[in-house]
């Protein structure tokens, strides 16, 4: 890299590796400058700093080992977790037995070819990296990274630890060291501009930013990797709290443009509202009624709603906003609802639809991504004559050749998984001149105070803070995987009895194709175990009607258990399934695991939940998932699992993802709000010239484009 002021917003083209195709692939994580590659930060790290002695292993390690193959077979094996021969082939493992003089460990290999199984013959020297978990008579690494070793060949080990970085399809961990590694390398001569004001930096003694990202991404074997999995390093701090203060920034910037903002006042006839709650079958919570009269109250004002709601799940959210809906369709204006995913936009497009036929005159459309060509059209046009009154999508809905005929009202459900600034994108639409629509975001993930204060700042805040009567307790179990085969006949049972369940397999972040394996191999192996039941699959690999129509027959009872990854996590609403089945629970943030568990509660039956974890399990994680069993209010169990987090914790499960942000996790890093609030004043008084860079840095295309 040369010289150059403004490197940092240089494309990635510029660095070695990198041509049209690469940098492509690299946008999808958000990469786009050499300044992204760095702020593109490491989830966790990995120590290949030393060769361990097999003697010294203990499970859950990850670790270089080094030591010869004594003897190396082909076994036809049950899967680890019993799932026995799913697929052809999928019973059948290598074997390696590798010994070091002071102990000895198996490697096993569920996928090898025939040059890998004679690479790894008896006699050959290797050294492997990976993580080291029990096997049934010996430690175990199971598909370790591996490099042959000539004899007496000493090779070096790496002096800082490796960084592990979130990846994406066609994006491999190389190439994601390679490019952080030039970069850095570059810092030496283009140094990143500071835009902290230097008194802050010595009063907190924070590193310059150049020197926070070179340790981030290369962190020196005597940095304690405690501190840094912790998230408390210097480094790490001065870095969430930049990222802090441009968002800060940037809502300070919106809510200054907005403040000229007007909206359509709407007068809501109290008696359509009434009718309509009337119409639903249930009484509303008093929660529900307070809120849903808060909002109708703000519609009243010639100044734009902008209110997040927050509510547990399965605390009723859907039937407030159809409430707003209502009151703007009376008024012949348009109505957006914007939901995460395709299954829950189709969700909640069925609902409305079924809640407004028995109110004339309000058609519902659905658009989503799947509408193409003529299609898409002819509902692009209908939304643009005003032939529809309410939208419901996806993202689709932000997309610049949609066109609102009048736009009165926006709703955002589950906003966590939307960048901040897709929001934003999505109100232009509704300009005309300074007119903008009302807003009302929803989300159940517990939000305090301060964190309303920084990455919702231009937000009002409301929240349901009841769930609906006759809801039972999930009665929820902790139980070893040891004991699946007496999980799955349960199960089989409870189906049998007419009940219906989900069994879901865990994502891992990095590898989400390992875990739709998983996910399909458990659902043909349950398939064949219990041919008198009907078990369906869905997970993030398949084509979107794939999906959808497997989640169909679950509702229509047609499916008995629901095999699917994590993608079922958000709002799927099928109250008469009453059994909730998590594998590798352990992998799992709380907060989701809570989300999860709340598919399942949502009508009057008593329903269950079974958590379960690859055994064994350290003391720390067990009570972790009992903060789960114990407690079914998701603020107190995001509370609980904070004041438990600390050192040893993966640094990618966020609890709050605001999506977009990279490093921050205003749950986690709330103790810094009070600070950065103070600071985003002291620069717009002392350095306003740096607000740009600042919010340029951090958020980047996002702010320009609204397209996190
Ligand atoms: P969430 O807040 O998680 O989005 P939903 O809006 O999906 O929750 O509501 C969960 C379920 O509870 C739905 O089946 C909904 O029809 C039902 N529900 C909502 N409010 C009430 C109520 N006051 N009484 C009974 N059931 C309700
Ligand atoms: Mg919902």
């Amino acid at each position: 890299m040369s010289q150059n002021e403004g490197f940092e917003y240089q494309s990635v083209v510029v660095l070695k590796g990198v041509g049209p195709a690469v940098a492509s692939r690299l946008e999808k994580l958000g990469i786009y400058t050499v300044q992204d590659v760095l702020l593109h930060l490491p989830l966790r790290y990995e120590d290949r700093t030393k060769v361990v002695p097999v003697g010294a292993l203990q499970a859950g390690q990850q670790v270089v080992v080094e030591g010869i193959i004594e003897h190396s077979e082909v076994r036809y094996t049950r899967r680890r977790g019993g799932w026995g021969k799913a697929k052809s082939g999928s019973g059948r493992a290598l074997l390696c037995y590798l010994s070091d003089g002071t102990g000895g460990i198996i490697l096993r290999f569920f996928y090898f070819n025939n040059r890998q199984q004679q690479d790894l013959s008896a006699g050959t020297r290797v050294r492997c990296f990976g993580e080291i978990r029990h096997g049934a008579n010996s430690l175990e690494i199971t598909h370790p990274e591996y490099q042959k070793l000539a004899e007496n060949q000493l090779l070096p080990l790496t002096d800082s630890l490796t960084p592990v970085y979130p990846k994406s399809e066609g994006v491999h961990q190389a190439l994601l060291r390679n490019l952080a590694k030039q970069v850095i390398a570059g810092l030496k001569e283009n140094a990143l501009p500071e835009w902290l004001p230097e008194s802050l930096l010595n009063d907190k003694k924070y590193p310059g930013i150049s020197e926070a990202l070179r340790l981030v991404h290369q962190p020196e074997t005597d940095v304690s990797l405690k501190s840094i999995e912790a998230v408390k390093h210097p480094a790490q701090k001065r870095l969430i709290f930049e990222e802090l203060l441009a968002y800060r920034l940037s809502m300070m910037r919106f809510r200054q443009k907005s403040k000229t903002n007007k909206a359509i006042s709407i007068n809501v006839k109290d008696n359509t509202i009434s009718e309509f709650i009337g119409s639903l079958g249930f009484e509303l919570t008093s929660a529900q009624k307070k809120v849903s009269q808060k909002i109708i109250s703000d519609l009243k004002s010639d100044s734009p709603m902008m209110r997040l709601l927050q509510g547990d799940v399965g605390s009723g959210k859907t039937v407030v906003a159809a409430c707003a809906t209502l009151a703007v369709t009376g008024y012949s204006g348009q109505a957006a609802i914007m939901a995460p995913t395709e299954i829950l936009a189709s969700q909640l497009f069925e609902n409305f639809s079924r809640w407004f036929e028995r109110f004339s005159g309000n058609k519902c459309l659905l658009l989503t991504g799947k509408d193409k060509g003529k299609k898409r059209l002819a509902k692009l046009k209908a939304i643009k004559q005003g032939e529809v009154s309410i939208i419901v999508g996806t993202h689709a809905l932000f997309q610049n050749d949609v066109e609102f005929k009048n736009l009165l009202l926006i709703v955002v459900d589950e906003q966590h998984r939307f960048g901040v600034h897709q929001r934003m994108a999505l109100r232009e639409k509704g300009l005309h001149g300074d007119v903008v629509p009302h807003q009302l975001i929803m989300t159940a993930t517990p939000i305090p105070r301060s964190l309303a204060m920084t990455a919702y700042a231009d937000l009002d805040y409301s929240v349901i803070d009841e769930l609906p009567a006759g809801r039972k307790k999930v009665s929820t179990v902790v139980i070893s995987d040891q004991r699946r085969n007496e999980v799955i006949a349960r199960v089989a049972q409870a189906c049998r009895q007419g009940e219906q369940a989900y069994w879901v397999c865990t994502l891992v972040e990095e590898s989400e194709v390992l875990q739709c394996q998983a996910a399909e191999d458990s659902a043909v192996q349950l398939s064949q175990e219990f041919r008198d039941l009907n078990i369906g699959l869905v997970h993030g690999r398949m084509k979107q009607d794939e999906k959808d129509a497997i989640v169909e027959k679950f509702k229509a009872g047609d499916i008995n258990l629901l095999v699917a990854t994590t993608v079922i996590e958000v709002g799927v609403d099928i109250p008469n399934a009453s059994l909730m089945i998590i594998e590798n629970a352990e992998r799992l943030g709380l907060s989701q695991l809570h989300q999860l568990r709340g598919r399942v509660g949502r009508g009057e039956k008593q329903s269950a939940c079974v958590l379960m974890y690859a055994a064994p399990l350290s003391e720390r994680a067990k009570q972790r998932l009992s903060i789960l069993r114990e407690n079914d209010s998701g603020f107190v169990i995001a509370q609980k699992d904070l004041e438990m987090r600390g050192a040893g914790e993966v640094l990618g499960t966020r609890q709050t993802g605001i999506v977009g942000m990279r490093i921050a996790d205003v749950l986690r890093d709330e103790y810094m709000l009070e600070d950065v609030k103070l600071a985003a004043l002291e620069i717009q008084k002392n350095y306003p010239e740096r607000i740009t860079h600042l919010i340029n840095r951090w958020l980047g295309k996002s702010e320009q484009y609204g397209s996190v």
